[in-house]
């Protein structure tokens, strides 16, 4: 008999869609369904800073430069086809969208950049705004750099993670639209980002890999999230008979 053999049990699911794969216990992807099949309710948008909501849950945000698929991957995420649709209606594209997830984790959707048509002035004024909310959020627990995966960190990008890296804020890349790769183009990808997220102190080492097309690591970004929720709703203490459902004390 060998010793010492590593033994993946049949119950651990191995995450390749996570850069180092690793296993998720079951536990955890349990967690990550039930809380996004809960309501996802629309809560704000704020186009400048006097108009961020109070902060009342842990944050997770999503950023990225424009057409990375942000979206797509929020609604995925959520299992809603137009949740995130607010946020690309004309007029509303500036804005940062908060959603409230199951009263427990509020979900933020900031404003794409890297558009090529901008104009000076609205880059100086997206980036006003992100740099506020980033810098004054305490509740805010990480940063979703959505990354295409065809295309890696580009140019614009790298004030984003420089600006994580000043504010203490752990971000962690998210790559999108990886039913576009090969598995070898989507390893090759994932080495050449975390190269380059090891230059960086406030950089998660991990890696996602999704397609909101394909449905792609979605439950295992669920399970990342639902990590971050709050234990119980604000409310427990009003519906307790919701807020203690399938947990038993
Ligand atoms: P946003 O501007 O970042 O919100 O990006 P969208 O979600 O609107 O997506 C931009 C484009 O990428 C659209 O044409 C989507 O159909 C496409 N897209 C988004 N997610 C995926 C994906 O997982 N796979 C593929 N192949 N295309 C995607």
């Amino acid at each position: 008999m060998i010793k010492n053999e590593p033994i993946t049990p049949e119950y651990k699911v191995v995450a390749t869609s996570l850069f180092p794969s690793r296993d998720i216990e079951p536990d955890a992807l349990e967690a990550g369904r039930l809380l996004f099949a809960r309501e996802c309710r629309f809560i704000a948008g704020a186009a400048d800073a006097a108009a961020l909501p109070g902060e009342s849950l842990p944050e997770v945000a999503f950023l990225g430069r424009s057409n990375v698929g942000k979206s797509s991957l929020v609604n995925a995420l959520t299992g809603r086809r137009t949740l995130a649709r607010t946020s690309n209606t004309p007029g509303r594209t500036r804005q940062l969208n908060f959603f409230a997830l199951d009263e427990r984790l509020m979900l933020v959707d900031l404003p794409g950049y890297g558009y090529a048509a901008a104009s000076k002035s609205a880059i100086a004024a997206w980036t006003r705004l992100i740099q506020h909310y980033l810098r004054q959020r305490g509740g805010l627990r990480r940063v979703c750099l959505l990354v295409d995966a065809r295309h890696g960190i580009k140019e614009p990008d790298r004030p984003v993670m420089a600006l994580c890296d000043a504010a203490g804020l752990s971000f962690q890349v998210v790559l999108t639209k990886i039913d576009k790769l090969g598995s070898t183009e989507q390893v090759a990808i994932a080495e050449d980002v975390a190269a380059e997220l090891a230059k960086h102190p406030a950089a998660h080492p991990e890696i996602h890999f999704t397609s909101a097309e394909k449905r792609l690591g979605i439950a295992e970004l669920r399970a990342t999230l639902a990590g971050f929720a709050a234990a119980d709703r604000p409310d427990a203490e009003v519906r307790p008979s919701v807020a203690n459902a399938g947990r038993p004390r």
